[in-house]
């Protein structure tokens, strides 16, 4: 029979905001001395914002935008909804794109037949492979970033912001700054891991920088922070951890972290996430809210006090 403590755990669990997929699941919290925190939705809103538009010159930051966000219409990642929202507000309706393709961790290309005024030749509307993303991606496509808007990528990650590249027809041409704002309680919730002995980490596909400047914010070492993982990578990163003797919880909310989700000893989806997540998850945190988590893992040490 189950235990009637841990009936109550789930009961309590569901008043504050934490569903539990079984009783059972509040087992495995016992040993968790890890706390391995997703980035982007989980310790930030994830609600991208586009912060600043650099090109190169003779190209307007209207154009640029305009094609990147044509391409990123066509994404259901946050930073694509931010730079096609940006890209409708700054220039109105956008157009077609084909070809479209997504690049999970890294990005998006697509054709775009669109005027360039500077480019085209006077009337004639051109189509133009454009792609968007991270600096990495441009580099596979040996594309290089020329100097200037080098300079802006590296301020923009300094800053906790992410730098997306926009080449079109071969040559990268801008550089789009989005970023999302730490969550009120994200700094509570990694002080309150802390304070009950648990490591937290950062785990993120974003880049070093960014990921270093938001682990600062909130209070995660920086020996803690793993980041430039690419979405497949992020369950094999729990499993090293597991493999170093280490009981891991995960808490995302992403496609991305699913399998990472799933592969800890025990993973927790923010219930502001995708499907995708909460399915994988044994908890999910209705609020999305870290302090919940801090909640999740303290009720379960009281539960099983119970029980002993
Ligand atoms: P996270 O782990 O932070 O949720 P992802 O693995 O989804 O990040 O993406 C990693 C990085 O890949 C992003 O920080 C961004 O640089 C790039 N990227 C992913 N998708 C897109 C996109 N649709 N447009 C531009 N860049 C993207
Ligand atoms: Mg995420």
């Amino acid at each position: 029979a189950t235990p009637t403590a841990l009936l109550v755990g789930t009961g309590r669990g569901a008043q504050l905001g934490i569903l539990i997929k079984g009783p059972e699941v509040l087992e495995s919290t016992r040993r968790v001395d890890t706390v391995v925190l997703d980035k982007t939705g989980t310790v930030t809103t994830g609600a991208m914002e586009v912060r600043g538009v650099h090109t190169v010159d003779g190209v307007e930051e209207d154009t640029a935008l305009r094609l990147a966000g044509a391409v990123e219409a066509a994404s259901e990642h946050p930073i694509g909804r931010a730079i096609a929202a940006a890209a409708e507000t700054a220039t109105g309706s956008l157009p077609d794109v084909a070809e479209f393709e997504s690049l999970p961790g890294l990005g998006v290309r697509g054709v775009v037949a669109e005027l360039l005024s500077k480019d085209d030749a006077a009337g004639a509307v051109v189509a133009h492979a454009v792609l968007v993303g991270r600096p990495a991606l441009l580099a596979e496509h040996d594309i290089a970033l020329p100097p200037d808007l080098a300079a802006a990528r590296d301020a923009a990650e300094a800053g906790g912001n992410t730098a997306v590249g926009v080449a079109w027809d071969g040559v990268a041409r801008a550089l789009v700054v989005v970023g999302d704002t730490v969550k009120p309680t994200s700094a509570e919730a990694v002080r309150e891991l802390h304070r009950l002995g648990l490591t937290a980490m950062l785990l993120t596909g974003d880049n070093g920088a960014a990921a270093r400047a938001v682990a600062a914010e909130v209070g995660v070492a920086a020996d803690a922070v793993i980041a430039e993982v690419a979405p497949e990578d992020k369950a094999a990163v729990v499993k090293r951890l597991q493999a170093e003797g280490k009981v891991v919880a995960m808490v995302g909310d992403g496609v991305n972290d699913a399998a990472a989700l799933a592969a800890a000893d025990l993973g927790l989806a923010m219930g502001t996430g995708t499907d995708a997540a909460i399915e994988a998850s044994d908890l999910t945190l209705v609020r999305g809210d870290l302090l919940d988590a801090v909640d999740a893992i303290r009720l379960s040490r009281r539960t099983l006090a119970v029980i002993k």
